[in-house]
């Protein structure tokens, strides 16, 4: 098993025991060392993020929050399974609140 399918196998179990639900994948091309960690999670409530007429979504605290508090705890437990030093230099985090 090469190095990269090892680290992919580490942060998705990682995630996993901690609680999250996540896809993770590395980067391709001129990306190809970036690990990428995509997570879905629940929405917080009370929620009330809005809608604007031309389609954007203007969050909410509860989600900004929870986006926050959650992005610094998966960046650190990403940075402490790969020895990667991350933020904004080889792992990318995205948290998808559904
Ligand atoms: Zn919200």
């Amino acid at each position: 098993m090469n190095r990269r399918t090892e680290e992919t196998k580490i942060v998705k179990y990682g995630l996993i025991k901690a609680g999250y639900k996540a896809t993770v994948k590395h980067g391709r091309g001129t990306a190809h060392s970036w690990i990428d960690v995509d997570v879905q999670m629940v929405k917080p409530q009370p929620c009330t993020c809005e809608t604007t007429p031309w389609g954007t979504v203007e969050r909410c605290d509860s989600c900004k929050n929870a986006y926050q508090n959650h992005y610094r705890s998966i960046l650190e437990l990403v940075r402490q399974l790969t020895g990667r030093h991350g933020e904004y230099e080889n792992i990318g985090v995205d948290i998808n609140l559904i």
